[in-house]
């Protein structure tokens, strides 16, 4: 059995979890957040390995599952938790089930990505977790929510409290959540380090523009990206600043 996720402390009781063995475009973050009363896990991975096999120590104070937007690489092991919120723009997608495969054709044709020109991955991992699994089983279950989060709202742990931040334009639903007392940024795949991604069939330029000269005014002392490194405000309001500048070239061309 393979070990699958990278553990890693980041700082005031948070755990980082990532996926070592999952192709660069879907290597996503998770965060394992402690309060008093309750754990919360923001985002689940890409669900190829069962997180309750992986990191029991995760589910032993029945923690909530806080899912940034419905993309494979955020929601994979979401179905293992047994309290899951996210955005109401995105409960459709993950009642419907999310599009899935490790299979790099087949999931850029479900996303509706068009990959003329560019290099597909044969497969989305670089290993197996185990010899006998079989990556054509990988799909991600129909899921129902058990909380609905919109702009504003609190997420109370007791002793730590975030706030849900809506910040659209990846997907109509993506959240953020700050953690005002650290000033910790979860951003998803709002922004991180890399290519940003606005022009899947959901995307909105316009509104990820607006989310961006929000983020550019942000007051953090640390982001946690959805993909990617760790950064602080300085780097937060570059990154934003070049979406801001890239559109604009773009539209220009
Ligand atoms: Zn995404």
């Amino acid at each position: 059995m393979v070990d699958w996720h990278t553990r890693g402390e980041a700082g005031s009781g948070v755990i980082r979890l990532s996926e070592p063995h999952v192709n660069e475009l879907l290597s996503a973050n998770f965060w394992w957040l402690r309060g008093n009363d309750r754990d919360l896990v923001i985002d689940a991975g890409l669900g190829v390995v069962a997180l309750r096999e992986a990191i029991p120590a995760m589910f032993e104070r029945d923690p909530m599952v806080l899912l940034t937007h419905a993309h494979l690489d955020h929601v994979g092991g979401a179905a293992e938790f047994t309290d899951r919120a996210a955005h109401p723009a995105e409960a459709e997608l993950l009642t419907a089930g999310v599009p899935a495969s490790l299979y790099g054709a087949e999931l850029f044709d479900k996303l509706g990505i068009d990959a003329t020109g560019e290099p597909v991955p044969e497969l989305m991992i670089d290993v197996l977790p185990d010899p006998d699994y079989d990556p054509a089983s990988y799909r991600i279950p129909p899921m129902t929510l058990h909380r609905l989060l919109d702009d504003g709202d609190h997420v109370d742990l007791g002793g730590r409290t975030l706030t849900v931040l809506h910040l659209p334009g990846h997907t109509p639903g993506s959240i953020a959540l700050l953690e005002q007392r650290t000033g910790t940024l979860y951003s998803g795949d709002i922004i991180y380090e890399g290519a940003l991604i606005d022009d899947l069939p959901n995307s909105d330029v316009a509104a990820y523009r607006r989310s961006m000269e929000f983020l550019a005014d942000l007051d953090v002392s640390v982001v946690h990206p959805g993909h990617g490194r760790s950064f602080d405000r300085t780097r937060l309001r570059q990154l934003a600043e070049a979406y801001l500048r890239r559109d604009v070239q773009t539209r220009k061309s």
